[in-house]
């Protein structure tokens, strides 16, 4: 049923373009989903300096920890994560492919958090990873992340690891169509029906009574009537074959591998930080707090990625 959804590796994300504003806010960043952690210490900038100068072909992997400060909060993180503040768990993907009272519930919650998830922007972090990427620094990017901010950024050496929120695809004939445009239907489908947002989480999820979600109508597929589906790989499903061998390959022509904004805990990301240390890769880790892989690192650092990698000269 899923053979006509044909996922390569990078080559599948929205272009720029479908986003109205490339822009960064000049606010400053919001912090409120960002753990504590002290300002960068000068011998650690010193030494991510030497990293990323020795390297010519840098393979960077991202993860929720980058986009916390564009306001957006990370599942895991210490007291300020999702999984810290509240008992809310993304979506199962047996459960929303079993269960249309799963589907009606992801969507009405989705449905509500879009306006204000699909508004963030990329931060200084992001910018630095584009910047990078035009100068030939960065081989590859991988991110961990479905929020698109590495898109709205400009990067396009990129794979979306766990897909994007802002493409929706049919689970019947493949057919993707922007989930900007869902949210047209959405409203078109529920002209009176209204429920506030609050707490939006790293998948644009809100929480929302049973009571609110049942009046949902969820639209099917225009092609075929099938189930509509974000581009998203959901917990408990896998990241497609095609796909890892995809980054495999883009990771085998690096020459060293930074982390950036992840405690590495999935393991279809932590997979490729094995497979670098097989290959006697140097490996740099950007991330407040522990990680899977900070006992094999060649180098930890614990700071903010926006505020760290824009001192960082790429030469
Ligand atoms: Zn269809």
């Amino acid at each position: 049923m899923f053979s006509a959804r044909k996922c390569s590796g990078g080559f599948r994300a929205i272009r720029p373009h479908h986003f109205r504003s490339h822009s960064v806010s000049r606010a400053s960043p919001n912090l409120t989903f960002v753990p504590a952690c002290l300002p960068p210490d000068p011998v650690e900038v010193e030494e991510l300096q030497r990293f990323v100068s020795n390297s010519k072909r840098l393979f960077v992997m991202t993860g929720a920890g980058i986009s916390t400060e564009s306001g957006i909060p990370d599942y895991r993180s210490e007291g300020v994560g999702l999984y810290a503040r509240t008992d809310r768990r993304p979506v199962q993907h047996a459960e929303f492919i079993r269960s249309a009272s799963a589907r009606q519930r992801y969507w009405a919650r989705n449905f509500v958090g879009w306006p204000q998830f699909s508004s963030h922007q990329p931060n200084k972090a992001h910018l630095v990873l584009r910047d990078w990427e035009k100068l030939g620094k960065l081989h590859w990017l991988v991110t961990q992340n479905v929020d698109a901010l590495h898109t709205k950024a400009g990067s396009q050496r990129m794979t979306e690891l766990h897909g994007c929120t802002h493409r929706v695809f049919c689970l019947g004939c493949g057919d993707q169509i922007l989930r900007s445009e869902l949210q047209e239907h959405f409203e078109a489908l529920n002209p009176t029906w209204k429920a506030e947002a609050f707490g939006v989480a790293p998948d644009g999820d809100v929480f929302l009574t049973d009571e609110q979600v049942r009046n949902f109508e969820v639209p099917a597929c225009r092609k075929c009537g099938g189930i509509l589906k974000p581009d998203v790989t959901f917990f408990g499903d896998t990241v497609s074959q095609e796909k890892v061998s995809f980054v495999h390959q883009r990771l085998a022509e690096s020459d060293s591998m930074l982390i950036a904004g992840s405690s590495m805990q999935v393991y279809s990301g932590y997979r490729f930080a094995l497979a670098a240390r097989e290959k006697k890769l140097p490996i740099a880790v950007l991330n407040i707090g522990p990680t899977r892989l900070d006992h094999f690192a060649s180098l930890k650092l614990n700071s903010r990625c926006g505020e760290l990698l824009p001192l960082i000269v790429c030469t």
